[in-house]
């Protein structure tokens, strides 16, 4: 079996630091003497317990940032820069999330630069793309996604896509499995033509969407499918370590 990737997207939850440490002990636990062979797991807590959650990870499970700022530097209220998350500890950002789009208003181009920043600090982005309305042009839409937040960007290496239709994302209705492969496909043909075939077939393409203990399975034991972005299934130390249980038991 492919090693696969569970990425834990806490987004704004929880509300304390100590919350967020027992959260983070209790996945910790779950994910004890794991075959790291197996499953690459990787958490992203909001930015204020990456220090914190730096010092409490085992060795094997890997810190992302929800986020980064689309500039390296400067007067920007409010922003966190792609080199002040990678030295609070974290490996990988997530960039492009679906409700950074909608909800915040972040464009394409936006997208594009945050990619670039955190390939420059040494980051790997976790870049998400997908619909908003269930039965849109996939082709269109994750085509014009793509091109735009790579533009400019040499290579896959660092990166990983996460396929994430909005419509499936906290809703508790995911996509079908071959509705996920057949994104994920569309996601490998799309970079195909941007890059190379050998950068297309070593890409990791991520599944995200109401994906929890009883149905991860079914999307990430697909050859083209190389694991799944989790959010509320995440939040809840058991939920999330009966999915980890899973993959490590596959
Ligand atoms: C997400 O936050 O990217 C996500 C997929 O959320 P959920 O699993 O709750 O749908």
């Amino acid at each position: 079996m492919n090693r696969k990737i569970i990425v834990a997207n806490w987004k704004m939850n929880p509300q304390t630091l100590d919350e967020a440490s027992r959260l983070l002990d209790g996945i910790a636990q779950g994910f004890k003497d794991a075959d790291s062979k197996k499953l690459e797991l990787v958490l992203a807590p909001p930015f204020p317990y990456l220090y914190e959650s730096k010092k409490r990870l085992p060795r094997g499970i890997g810190l992302a940032a929800q986020d980064v700022s689309f500039s390296e530097r400067g007067a920007y209220t409010g922003e966190v820069s792609a080199l002040m998350v990678k030295n609070a500890g974290c490996d990988y950002a997530i960039i492009g999330h679906s409700e950074r789009r909608w909800k915040m208003g972040e464009t394409d181009e936006t997208i594009n630069l945050k990619i670039k920043q955190a390939l420059a600090a040494g980051l790997k982005p976790i870049l998400a793309v997908g619909e908003k309305e269930e039965g849109a042009d996939l082709t269109q839409i994750i085509g014009t996604q793509l091109a735009k937040a790579l533009d400019g960007v040499a290579s896959l290496e660092d990166i990983t896509i996460a396929y994430e239709p909005v419509w499936a994302i906290g809703t508790g209705k995911p996509d079908t499995p071959d509705g996920a492969l057949s994104a994920a496909l569309l996601i490998r043909k799309i970079v195909g033509n941007i890059y190379d075939n050998y950068q297309s077939e070593n890409l990791s393409v991520l599944y995200g969407g109401s994906v929890n203990a009883d149905n991860v399975k079914s999307f990430v034991f697909q050859n083209g499918i190389n694991g799944a972005l989790v959010g509320g299934a995440s939040i809840v130390a058991q939920d999330f370590t009966k999915i980890i249980k899973l993959i490590l038991n596959m």
